[in-house]
């Protein structure tokens, strides 16, 4: 039998990290201790404290059955609380919250509710994969708008030609960004909401990093006037501590999106664990002190990183928020021929710049989400291949 991909499918680019990790398994196979800043997953563990409510939880037989809806009250009444607290931001936890598995699930999700073929996405580039992924296999076209360095890796709305707003139903934005550490202020998410209302456009606000910070607290999208007319914002509970294999994350905002994404997600899950939502109220409650505790570790990293290639000779600019650096490679290099050196004769994994999207080319990204020693003899090492 020939079984054939849909086109939907077949259109995806490959898989960014396919092949370093293919390469990467033959240099493992050599014996070869490879240092890799590749994926973006917190190598901390989970808070104890957390674990332990996990235990408890998971001992609830009420919590044993299948969590169906938008997720447990208390789940989305202590999301509304963490929001107000956090943000100064009211939500109805009825209808403005939606319990996700894991915020890419949401993402990927909510085209599928949104856009018909042909309908246009304005999705960043470079950017996490899903925004691009998740419209394709919707049927969806992408128009990609590039976030360039002189704009402080923010898309210039006004260069987005006619058609396209015309045409775009959808749009992404991500800051504190992956993979550019850029954030942004009030007067960027004023203008989206303008453009999102004046061409009927439906935001969709990706706040995965909201917690990561090393200078001001990271803004919400929907702390600004208008926004929760024209969208939603997407969190996570994976960055902020350490919870990436848990799968648990959020969407609030604009209570027609919630239930487009309710709505497709009735069709395709069943919910995330209750257990892991009740861990999950703990979690938002006490969550200063998880922050502050976390972020302490990730500024050092970060410093001992930029110093390091800074030592090393390289042009780096040290990032405000989120675990990654985003650097230009050196002259006569393309993104993913930096790569390759650094991991053939260094053995060093970082993405090149240019799997997050063509305007990623000419940049590659670290993420320290690895000990301050490793980052040390990464950086000792490359020393030794400069010279
Ligand atoms: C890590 C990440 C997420 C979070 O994914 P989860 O599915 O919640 O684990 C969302 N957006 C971006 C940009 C990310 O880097």
């Amino acid at each position: 039998m020939n079984i054939k991909k849909s086109d939907r499918l077949s259109k995806l680019p490959p898989y960014l990290f396919a092949e370093i990790d293919r390469k990467k398994a033959g240099l493992i196979k050599e014996g070869k201790d490879i240092i890799s800043f590749g994926v973006g997953d917190p190598d901390i563990p989970t808070p104890v404290e957390i674990v332990e409510e996990m235990k408890k939880s998971v001992e609830i037989p009420a919590f044993h059955q299948y969590p169906f809806g938008r997720g447990l009250s208390a789940f989305r009444e202590a999301v509304a609380e963490w929001y107000l607290n956090r943000f100064g931001v009211k939500l109805d936890p009825e209808k403005e919250v939606h319990a996700l598995i894991g915020s890419k699930e949401g993402i990927g999700h909510l085209p599928i509710g949104l856009i018909d073929p042909g309908d246009v996405v304005l999705v960043p580039s470079p950017s996490y994969p899903v925004y691009g992924g998740g419209t394709t296999l919707a049927g969806g076209e992408v128009y990609y708008m590039p976030l360039k360095e002189e704009n402080g890796f923010l898309p210039d709305i006004g260069s987005i030609p006619e058609k396209m707003r015309q045409m775009a139903k959808l749009m992404f934005i991500n800051y504190p960004n992956n993979p550019t550490g850029a954030v942004a202020d009030k007067s960027f998410y004023k203008r989206v909401i303008e453009f999102a209302a004046e061409n009927e456009i439906v935001v969709a606000s990706d706040n995965a990093y909201s917690e990561i910070f090393y200078e001001e607290k990271p803004m919400s999208f929907l702390e600004v006037e208008g926004a929760r007319e024209v969208g939603v914002e997407f969190h996570s509970l994976s960055k902020t501590f350490n919870m990436t294999g848990w799968r648990i994350g959020f969407v609030v905002g604009n209570s027609e999106v919630v239930k487009i994404i309710s709505d497709v997600k009735d069709n395709y899950d069943s919910g995330v664990f209750s257990a892991i939502q009740n861990t999950g109220i703990f979690a938002l409650k006490n969550y200063e002190k998880f922050v502050e505790k976390n972020v302490k570790i990730w500024k050092r990293r970060r410093d001992v990183l930029c110093e390091g290639l800074r030592r090393c000779g390289f042009e780096v600019k040290v990032p405000k928020a989120t675990f990654y650096v985003w650097m230009k490679v050196p002259d006569g290099f393309s993104s993913s021929e930096f790569c390759e050196k650094l991991l053939l004769k260094a053995a060093i994994v970082a993405t090149p710049g240019s799997g997050f999207g063509s305007a990623g080319e000419g940049y590659v990204r670290f993420a320290f989400t690895i000990s301050e020693e490793r980052i040390e003899e990464a950086i000792e090492r490359m020393r030794k291949i400069k010279n």
